[in-house]
């Protein structure tokens, strides 16, 4: 084997990075998981050491979460992408007329209501698309979100979607709306969780079903973790694949066909790690510290800034700008030569983007933070 690379700090917006500890069972459970003499990936996934290990990760998540048994717990394929149209296939047509209503607030949450469109009528019910002040300054669109008295939800909408951290933006919903105060009480709330899933404690009793792939803050690519009322199963499209159909999925406990195998595994044991770490209230603390730390430098710095309205500045996905952008190579450069890598901020929105989920600890923002600190030394 090659000598290992002393790990770099790592701000990649996903794949991303995973606990050590976590990475560390997993290289020891390779060969051998738990004296069958065998790896996971080489289990059937109706036999039963792996119905073990799935059982377990949904039960693990649910402990975490809170989730109640009226919700359904499935680890699908296909990514956050698939269920945009996933969600469609399944639920459009629960109320009749394929009707549902999008909040738009960035690149994710344009991209799946893109994707509805092609299963029905999707409209817009509120978007962040147009420039606007806030708090006396000018923001840029999507760079903040709609009130939630501003949304215009139709009442016959069989649910209503929105993007609660968008990835590339940096724009994060702290909560995720009341019901009531939608105004159509009727109408569920269908949230891509993606990229802040398991930050923080989450409310799901707020939401009809959330969705999340789990390379963003939750485990390894190759998982999407679906969270669904029961009531809103059994009303898919007939055009929907039977794999697709959250209703057979659900009924087979995430077994109606092979799921990542692997990719479950892994997740749970991250779920372990959090459960470690004292939970979601615990990681939230974490969390919170090192987007302060983060944020509070940026804002008092004049070389470097982020342009998220301050409420709903993503604690998981930071982006910055430097004052010239002429300057972002030698930047980056310099980032890898520190050990710190992948910050790169997404094509759409250029500058960079620090991703400091879960498994980054506070050490990693600091060193950032001190990386930043020394770059405009030099170069301001
Ligand atoms: C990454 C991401 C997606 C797309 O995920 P894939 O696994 O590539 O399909 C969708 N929504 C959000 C919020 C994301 O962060």
């Amino acid at each position: 084997m090659t000598q290992a690379k002393t790990r770099p700090w790592n701000f990649s917006a996903g794949p991303s990075v995973l606990p050590v500890p976590v990475l560390e069972q997993a290289a020891a459970e390779m060969l051998d998981w738990h004296g069958c003499g065998m790896s996971v990936m080489e289990m059937s996934h109706r036999g039963k050491q792996f119905v073990q290990i799935c059982d377990e990760a949904e039960a693990d998540l649910r402990t975490l979460l809170g989730v109640t048994d009226d919700y359904a717990v499935m680890f699908m394929q296909g990514g956050a992408t698939a269920e945009n149209a996933i969600v469609p296939l399944n639920l459009i047509g629960r109320r009749g007329a394929p009707v549902a209503d999008y909040v738009l607030t960035g690149h994710w949450s344009r991209r799946s209501h893109k994707e509805a469109n092609r299963y029905g009528d999707a409209q817009v019910a509120a978007a962040s698309d147009a420039a606007t002040v806030l708090d006396g300054r000018e923001q840029a669109p999507w760079t903040w979100v709609p009130p939630v008295s501003d949304w215009h939800v139709r009442p016959d909408a069989s649910y209503l979607h929105l993007c609660s951290n968008e990835t590339i933006g940096g724009v994060e919903f702290m909560d995720w709306p009341e019901p009531a105060a939608l105004g159509a009480p009727e109408v569920p709330l269908v949230v891509d969780a993606s990229s802040h899933f398991l930050s923080r404690p989450m409310d799901v009793s707020r939401v009809g079903m959330m969705y999340a792939g789990a390379q963003k803050n939750a485990g390894p690519a190759g998982v999407t973790v679906v969270i669904i009322r029961r009531d809103l199963l059994g009303h898919a499209l007939p055009i929907c694949p039977t794999a697709f159909d959250y209703a057979n999925v659900a009924a087979e406990s995430s077994r109606y066909n092979t799921p990542p195998t692997y990719a479950i595994y892994v997740a749970g044991l991250v779920y372990k790690w959090l459960l470690g770490q004292g939970g979601l209230a615990a990681i939230e603390t974490a969390n919170r510290a090192k987007a302060d730390l983060l944020y509070g430098f940026l804002d008092g710095s004049s070389f470097y800034r982020n342009p998220i309205h301050a409420p709903v500045r993503s604690r998981m996905n930071v982006p910055f700008v430097l004052a010239d952008a002429a300057q972002d190579a030698a930047f980056l450069a310099g980032a890898e030569a520190a050990g710190l890598t992948q910050l790169k901020g997404h094509k759409s929105v250029g500058g960079m983007r620090a991703s400091i989920y879960n498994a980054l600890p506070l050490a990693g923002v600091e060193a950032l933070v001190q990386y930043l600190k020394e770059f405009e030394r030099t170069h301001g």
